[in-house]
């Protein structure tokens, strides 16, 4: 059984994580999409929010499991006896700080590997700060999340506005 973890903030969930997710899933038999707690980096929706927001995009992928971690990134790994990592890349910009964190977690554990994966081309200038930008100034995201996201946004920016 090959376990790959597919870590990240999902503030929220857009079109290119969901391609990664799909490309993932021909090569691993498990796919965990792990929902980081990252307080740190202040994020829209709170943390059960982007676990549901995954969970309901995911639902119709029969090898696909949505969780949630804190804390190191490869402790989770080893937890759910998983062999790789995934991260997408998307444009040059992304390499330097993935390439980073790739060499660290692989220092604190060298069992665990890193795999890159590049989105299909509509999805390489995407982004969840992109995707949320855009909602701010009423600007439709239709294209670059699932329903269930843009109903979320437009929700959770009203809120936030009021
Ligand atoms: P993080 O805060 O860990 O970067 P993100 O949710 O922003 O979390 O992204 C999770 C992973 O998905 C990262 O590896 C990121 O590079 C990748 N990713 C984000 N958007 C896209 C996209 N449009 N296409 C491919 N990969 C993406």
């Amino acid at each position: 059984m090959r376990t790959v973890i597919y870590p990240g903030s999902f503030d929220p969930l857009t079109n290119g994580h969901l391609d990664v997710i799909q490309r993932a899933t021909k090569l691993f038999d498990r796919v965990i999409v792990a929902v980081a707690k990252n307080e740190s980096k202040n994020p829209l929706f709170t943390l059960e929010e982007r676990l549901e927001l995954v969970e309901r995009a995911v639902k119709h992928l029969p090898n696909v499991e949505a969780d949630c971690f804190d804390g190191l990134l490869v402790d989770y790994v080893q937890r759910q006896s998983a062999q790789a990592i995934i991260r997408g890349l998307r444009a040059v910009s992304d390499f330097e700080f993935e390439f980073q964190l790739a060499l660290m977690n692989r220092k604190l554990n060298e069992n665990v590997e890193t795999i890159f994966m590049m989105p299909k081309d509509t999805y390489v200038f995407l982004s969840s700060r992109i995707v949320k930008e855009i909602a701010r100034l009423g600007g439709d995201v239709s294209s670059f999340v699932p329903a269930h996201v843009q109903k979320a946004l437009v929700g959770t920016l009203m809120v936030s506005k009021a």
